[in-house]
């Protein structure tokens, strides 16, 4: 057998994003790419800031012996140090050099991290609706995936979270803004968050670690603060990249940044640092680590994602959709209409199937952990968006009349 059991069965389970990707080959093939309207890919489309050509260019033509060579796991001194100085200003305290660990793109991050603190039946709590690979992450390193509902406009909630604790919990994954809400947390809920861990630590002796992923912490609105999960909490670990930021998914750096507060700060980084080697990312990539330190100050255009947000959420919300704004991130979670007499559960991907028809391609919530719901991602044109609201429109006229 060439695929394990396990893959398979993960391939199934994750086959929404890729089933709505292959629908939307066949329908651009059938009806031409532009009367697709593709909205279920969160592929940042926005060009990275000029300066970083500019500084790409220049880097590669140093030809100083040992540029492309090996270097410690964690990362080049110097960017590590640089890094460290970004981070302590977006967490609001002083993180020293030495706490940052260099990563491939979060994803990589978050897997060196869940390596290095998941003993085998350790467990995971996350919020719904989150990011559908956290389940393959925790798995890929033994853990058990706990995902515990949130209250009103998805704000966590405590007493879920402390039902959900147990002596076997090794850490909690927030992600602000959130992939796939928009949602960012705020102050008063991190810190209810941190309580809740410090009193479970109290009683427990295990104090499970808070990963803040926060690769959208940029991609903001309306000049919006993303509260600092470290002020929240001591045992806090925070997950990040440059994917959103600077528009470079493919480029894969980001880094983790381990809160100085915490009681064994040395041990873990020396943990991810083994880790980064062991599970075959050596390091992240040598030519990307020296360009993002120049950059630090730089952001993508975030403003044009604002605007496709608005001109989308406005569009829906006439065409009778209901969701809550969002504040980052740049996707809209948005609510299956209700048809009387059904039960919402099951409907998401009748809806998003029934959205098809209209040649528009959403994914359906129950791959974020919330069926009834349904994300749109709006890394589209504007042309995209505007041609699409009436048929969002008619998509919701046509459902409601049972057609
Ligand atoms: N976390 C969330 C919530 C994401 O949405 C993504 C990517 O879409 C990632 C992590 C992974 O990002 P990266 O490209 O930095 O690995």
């Amino acid at each position: 057998m060439a695929v394990s059991r396990l893959i398979k069965e993960n391939l199934e389970r994750s086959s929404w994003i890729r089933r709505m990707f292959e629908e939307g080959l066949k329908l651009k093939k059938e009806f031409g790419a532009d009367k697709v309207y593709d909205f279920s890919l969160g592929n940042p489309d926005v060009e990275p800031p000029a300066a970083f050509n500019e500084i790409l260019a220049r880097l590669a033509a140093d030809t100083s012996r040992g540029t492309h060579g090996y270097m410690p796991n964690a990362g080049y001194p110097a960017v590590r140090a640089a890094v460290a100085g970004k981070a302590s200003r977006d967490q609001g305290l002083a993180i020293p050099a030495e706490n940052i660990v260099m990563t491939v793109g979060a994803a990589g991050g978050l897997n060196v991290l869940l390596r290095t603190i998941l003993d085998p039946g350790d467990e995971v709590i996350v919020f719904r609706p989150y990011f559908a690979e956290y389940f393959f992450y925790v798995q890929n390193h033994g853990g058990r995936f706990v995902d515990v509902p949130t209250g009103s406009g998805f704000s966590p909630d405590p007493e879920a979270l402390r039902a959900a604790l147990s002596p076997r919990t090794a850490c909690v994954i927030v992600n602000s803004p959130n992939n796939p809400t928009g949602r960012i947390y705020t102050r008063a809920e991190l810190e209810a968050i941190g309580a809740v861990l410090e009193e479970h630590g109290r009683k427990t002796g295990r104090y499970p670690y808070l990963v803040a992923d926060e690769p959208y912490r940029e991609i903001v609105y309306g000049g919006a603060e993303v509260p600092s999960p470290m002020l929240a909490y001591r045992e806090t670990i925070v997950a990040t990249s440059w994917s959103k930021s600077l528009s470079l998914p493919g480029e894969r750096v980001g880094y983790l940044a381990v809160s100085p507060k915490c009681e064994d700060a040395k041990g873990l980084v020396d943990g991810l640092a083994m880790c980064t080697r062991i599970l075959g990312f050596v390091n992240a990539p040598a030519l990307l680590q020296r360009a993002v330190a120049e950059l630090l100050d730089e952001r993508c255009d975030v403003a044009s994602y604002e605007r496709r947000g608005r001109l989308l959420a406005e569009g829906l919300r006439a065409a009778g959709y209901e969701f809550p704004e969002p504040a980052g991130a740049f996707y809209i979670f948005a609510r299956v209409p209700e048809l009387p007499g059904e039960a919402l559960p099951g409907l998401d991907v009748a809806f998003v199937m029934h959205l098809k028809k209209y040649n528009l391609l959403a994914v359906p919530g129950v791959g974020f952990g919330c069926p009834g719901w349904f994300r749109l991602s709006y890394c589209v044109a504007e042309k995209t968006i505007r041609d699409a609201i009436p048929l969002f429109a008619r998509a919701m006229e046509d459902w409601k009349a049972g057609r």
